[in-house]
């Protein structure tokens, strides 16, 4: 590692993730032995499959629930994330009322913000303590450029009907003195989680409703009522996909989603004096407006786990294991870290890890159920899933009993994404559009607005 970059001595790169560290990661479950039968088969042990699993339970004791997961639930995204549950939703609202108007999008969005407490709501109702604290959000703006597409934000966010109660302009020195910012916002639909905590805590208590959930058992093909994997086929009514960052390594999946990146680090705990001195007091999220964005959190124990881009994507859209994170990206996280706070340079990095996330083609999510073959699937959360997976286990469990409901005519319900380009245009694209995110906000530390290279980068991937 670059000495650059100061080190705790017990410093760890990947192993899943620092959200393990203190339970230690988890000794994976039973497999799947032989074929079985059950209602519903749940592909992925993350938040979606087992918020669908959660739902079905309770709104069906009797169904016969089977999840199958690769390695153990909560080894994906869902164990590694930033820990925002967050009312932000993927995409635009423009796309998503494309199909069903704006009404349908905004309807869309209060769900998103009431997904927040209905997460909040079971942790409490099953006792899962994941450190839970809703304290909202702050998001800054460190160049002239960055500040005026967060006025654009705040401005629109009115015209699509949301007030001052949902997203509000703040002065930055008000909440959290980040160094250089010159605006900011707050909005009180967010919440900071322990990600893994909530993934595990999920896990045992869908076990504990009788969902049968086998992991060290990878599916190799969905097709429809079955599931395959080397240790017996589930087969099963409705068959649901939750494989997100993952999908593609499924068969005849490879370019539905693309799987991306996003790397984190984790300092030691920081003295009380640190929190004062920067303004720091809640459990705010902390976000920016930066083309090559960060977020961070403060753990329930004092560290700022700060996260942003890493390696972005890999060639042939393959994963990697087990959260292992280039030096460049380490330090580049770091540098940014103690730029945004210089207090923090007298901390080290404890632990460095990555997760693979979903980017659909447009960026917009969707939630899926074909009645003619039983497949469904929800997911291209890119980066938003901690609250979408709530939002779309529900509407699942609407979709697998047939149920008509106010989410099941939610417009991300049913929508038809085109597919990636196949590579190596796929790999050209995702690193042109970060090299131009990268050059623009370099640029835009002099300039008055949005380098036109981040629009060039945006109209390359569609995002
Ligand atoms: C570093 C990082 C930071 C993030 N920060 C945030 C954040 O702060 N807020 C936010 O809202 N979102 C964030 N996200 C995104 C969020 O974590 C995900 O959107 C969410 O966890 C997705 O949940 P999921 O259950 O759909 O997918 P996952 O959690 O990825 O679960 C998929 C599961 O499927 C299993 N699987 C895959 N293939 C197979 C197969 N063939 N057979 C069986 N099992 C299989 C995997 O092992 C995995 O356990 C972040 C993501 C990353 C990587």
């Amino acid at each position: 590692m670059n000495a650059r970059v100061p080190l705790s001595p017990t410093f760890a790169n990947g192993d899943v993730s620092h959200w393990y560290r203190s339970g230690g990661v988890p000794e994976p479950g039973p497999r799947l032995d032989g074929d079985t039968r059950a209602d519903v088969v749940i592909v992925g042990g993350g938040y979606t499959g087992l918020w669908t699993a959660y739902y079905l339970k309770k709104a069906r004791p009797a169904l016969d629930v089977v999840v199958l997961e690769k390695e153990f639930a909560g080894f994906g995204a869902s164990g590694r994330n930033g820990g925002w549950l967050t009312g932000d939703l993927a995409g635009s609202h423009e796309r998503y009322a494309r199909t069903h108007g704006a009404q349908a999008a905004r309807a869309l969005q209060r769900e998103m913000f009431a997904s927040v407490d209905e997460v909040i709501r079971v942790c409490a109702a099953e006792g899962i303590e994941a450190d839970i604290v809703k304290s909202g959000v702050v998001n800054v703006a460190r160049t002239h450029a960055q500040a005026v597409r967060m006025r654009a934000a705040v401005e629109q966010a009115r015209a699509w009907g949301f007030g001052e109660e949902d997203l509000r302009l703040v002065d930055p020195g008000d909440h959290l003195r980040v160094a250089g910012a010159r605006a900011g916002t707050w909005s009180p639909h967010c919440a900071r989680v322990q990600p893994a905590r909530l993934v595990r805590g999920l896990a045992e208590t869908v076990r504990g409703l009788g969902v049968r959930v086998y992991e060290r058992t990878p599916v190799t093909e969905i097709v429809p009522h079955r599931a395959l994997t080397p240790y017996g086929t589930a087969q099963a009514a409705h068959v649901i996909r939750a494989t997100e960052g993952f999908t593609a390594r499924l068969k005849g999946l490879r370019r539905q989603w693309l799987p991306m990146n996003s790397s984190m680090i984790v300092t030691e705990p920081l003295p009380a004096s640190f929190w004062e001195r920067v303004g720091w007091q809640g459990a705010e999220l902390l976000g920016d407006l930066a083309h090559y964005y960060m977020y961070a959190q403060r753990t329930a124990d004092d560290r700022i786990a700060f996260g942003g881009r890493g390696r972005p994507y890999l060639y042939g859209s393959r994963v990697d294991a087990r959260g292992h994170t280039h030096d460049a990206t380490v330090e580049a996280l770091w540098r940014l870290l103690v730029d945004f706070f210089p207090a923090a340079s007298a901390s080290k990095v404890a632990h460095a890890w990555s997760g693979v996330l979903a980017v659909p083609r447009d960026w917009c999510s969707t939630v899926h159920l074909d009645p003619a073959t039983g497949l469904g699937w929800a997911g291209g959360y890119t980066g938003h899933g901690v609250t979408t997976a709530n939002l779309a286990g529900r509407t699942l469990r609407d979709l697998v009993l047939g149920e008509e409901s106010a989410l099941t005519a939610l417009p991300w319900v049913g929508r038809r994404v085109r597919a990636w380009e196949p590579e190596p245009l796929r790999w050209l694209g995702v690193h042109t559009m970060y090299r131009l995110y990268r050059v623009a906000d370099h640029r835009e530390r002099s300039m008055t607005r949005t380098s036109a290279l981040a629009r060039i980068a945006d109209l390359i991937t569609g995002h």
